[in-house]
């Protein structure tokens, strides 16, 4: 079921405007909206869930597909071969502000370690 109050779902039932890169049946990639390197894409499961922490058995085959789409969508962006990251912030202390699980796509700058 889509929670109405969450941004991401909104998103995916195009009752809040996003720049959709690409989606299929079950995921939804966008432009993250204050991009935090030259490429930054979020890539999101359409069906609501909190955070990895919520994933069973039955779900997390979304997130490993959520992995194929990140790598196919950095290669489209040109981002491959230099190197990109895939960050997924679970909980809010390391950092997750909305509460839709997601995939960041970071790319297209130098990533340095350890991240902030
Ligand atoms: P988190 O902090 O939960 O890991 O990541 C949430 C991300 O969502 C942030 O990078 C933030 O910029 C992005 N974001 C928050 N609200 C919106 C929105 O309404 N539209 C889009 N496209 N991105 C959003
Ligand atoms: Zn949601």
């Amino acid at each position: 079921m889509p929670d109405l109050s969450c941004l991401f779902c909104r998103i995916v039932q195009r009752t809040l405007p996003a720049q959709i890169v690409t989606e299929d049946d079950e995921l939804l990639a966008f432009k993250d909206i204050n991009p935090q390197a030259p490429t930054h894409l979020l890539i999101i499961p359409k069906r609501h869930l909190a955070t990895v922490s919520e994933l069973t058995a039955e779900s997390a085959p979304l997130m490993a597909k959520g992995m194929l789409l990140a790598d196919r969508l950095a290669k489209q962006a040109g981002i491959a071969e230099s190197g990109y990251r895939v960050v997924i912030n679970c909980g809010a202390g390391a950092g997750q502000s909305v509460f839709h699980i997601h995939l960041h796509l970071l790319g297209g700058r130098l990533m340095r370690w350890p991240p902030g």
